[in-house]
C-alpha cells in the first residue's frame, strides 16, 4: 500500500492495483473512504498513519472499492448499494480478481472470508475534530454512490462518480443526462479541488467543470468495446472524448440527447 499525505487532514493510500483509499483524519476521529480490492492488509496500513479511532465508509459497493471491507468489522454505504453487494463481492468475483491480477492475497481465506455487517449511510455532516465532512448521496456511477465534501479544506472526493475516465455503462449506472444533472448540482458546493478513485492526487475544480461542460448532445462518441460484458448483451458501451484528455464511457441504449 502506497501512502501519500496530501493535506493536513487527507492521506491517500493506493493499493497494488491502483485503487485509492482515502483517510480523512481529525483530532478526535477519522474515516476511511473505500477499502480497495482487499488483496493487501488494510488495517496495519491505516494504523501506521492514524492514531485516532476510525470508521469505514464506501463510495459504492463495486469490488475494487468494497472487497477490502472483509477485513473490517463493519462498513457503511448508502442502502441503494445493498442490492449489488452479493454480485460484486461473491466468490466467483474474487476468483476472477486473483486470476486476472496474479497477486497472492495477504488474507489466507480471501475467497471465503465474510463481508462485514453493512451499516446504512445517511446524508449528514460529521465533525472529526478540526475538519467537517459532508456526506452526499449522488446517483451516477451507481444508484447509491457517495461523495464527500471536506468543508475546511474545500476538497470534493468523487469516488467513481468522476475520474478523468469515468465509467457509466454498467447496468446499475444512471443514464448520462441524469448523471450530468446530479453532478451539476454538486458543482454548487464550495470546493476548489477534487480527488477521485483511479488517479492519484488533487485536481483543480476546473478539470471537473470542463469534464461536465463537455457532455453535450452534439458531442462525438465512438464504440468502446469492453471485454467483460458477456452477461449483459443489452449494453452498448460508447466513449465520448472530453476536454483535458478526459472521457466518459456510457451505454448508448440509455442515451437521450434531447434530455441534455
Ligand atoms: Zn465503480
Amino acid at each position: 500500500m502506497e501512502t501519500t499525505v496530501l493535506t493536513e487532514h487527507v492521506i491517500e493510500m493506493t493499493d497494488q492495483l491502483g485503487v485509492n483509499l482515502t483517510l480523512i483524519k481529525g483530532t478526535k476521529r477519522a474515516i476511511l473512504i473505500d477499502t480497495g480490492y482487499g488483496l493487501e492488509a488494510v488495517l496495519p496500513a491505516v494504523d501506521a498513519v492514524c492514531k485516532v479511532p476510525f470508521d469505514v465508509v464506501l463510495t459504492h459497493v463495486h469490488h475494487d472499492h468494497a472487497l477490502g471491507a472483509m477485513q473490517m468489522g463493519k462498513a457503511s454505504l448508502f442502502p441503494e448499494e445493498l442490492q449489488f453487494a452479493e454480485r460484486y463481492t461473491d466468490e466467483k468475483r474474487r476468483r476472477k480478481i486473483l486470476r486476472d491480477s496474479g497477486i497472492c492475497p495477504s488474507l489466507p481465506d480471501y475467497l471465503t472470508h465474510q463481508m462485514p455487517d453493512w451499516q446504512i449511510l445517511k446524508e449528514k455532516t460529521i465533525d472529526l475534530g478540526g475538519i467537517h465532512v459532508r456526506i452526499l448521496h449522488v446517483p451516477g456511477h451507481t444508484p447509491g454512490s457517495a461523495m464527500f465534501l471536506l468543508e475546511e479544506e474545500r476538497i470534493l472526493i468523487t469516488g467513481d462518480n468522476w475520474n478523468p475516465e469515468t465509467w457509466l455503462f454498467f447496468p446499475e449506472a444512471c443514464p448520462l443526462h441524469v448523471y450530468k444533472a446530479n453532478m451539476q448540482n454538486i458543482m454548487k458546493l464550495p470546493f476548489d479541488q477534487t480527488m477521485c478513485s483511479h488517479r492519484k492526487g488533487l485536481f483543480g475544480r476546473e478539470v471537473l467543470e470542463a469534464f461536465l461542460d463537455g457532455i453535450r448532445k452534439d458531442a462525438i462518441y465512438t464504440d468502446r468495446p469492453y471485454p467483460d460484458l458477456a452477461d449483459y448483451p443489452q449494453i452498448r458501451p460508447v466513449e465520448m472524448l472530453l476536454p483535458l484528455d478526459q472521457r466518459i464511457v456510457f451505454d448508448l441504449n440509455k442515451w437521450k440527447p434531447e434530455m441534455l
